[in-house]
């Protein structure tokens, strides 16, 4: 497995509850994301995002974390690799695609979410 590094560097993001846009730096969330396998090596993404403070006290959210362009929020593969389970999927179905997927190196299971606050 490819285990590769992202920091965030962005000094502010906008409020995913409300819009508002902050600055205050609450802490750091550590996202684990799979990504597209390279060379027959499975690639887990390590990416150390930010968490904002909303300033907004009429919404219940307090922070909130900056989005990153290559998963939505929560998800656990990247948007490329849900792209290539979506049409594998669709091309074979059930457990011609699973196999295929996991003969590619294309399937995640342990990538997750933690917060580090
Ligand atoms: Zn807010």
């Amino acid at each position: 497995m490819l285990t590769v590094s992202l920091r965030c560097q962005c000094h502010g993001a906008a409020c995913t509850g409300c819009g508002m846009s902050s600055s205050r730096i609450h802490g750091i969330d550590e996202r684990q994301i799979h990504d597209l396998a390279c060379h027959g090596f499975r690639v887990c993404l390590h990416a150390n995002v930010r968490r904002f403070r909303c300033a907004n006290l009429a919404f219940d959210r307090q922070t909130f974390a900056a989005p990153l362009s290559l998963a939505m929020p929560y998800q656990r593969r990247s948007q490329r690799l849900q792209k290539v389970h979506a049409q594998v999927g669709l091309a074979l179905s059930g457990l011609p695609s699973a196999r295929l997927l996991r003969h590619q190196n294309c399937v995640c299971k342990k990538a997750g979410y933690k917060t580090a606050a």
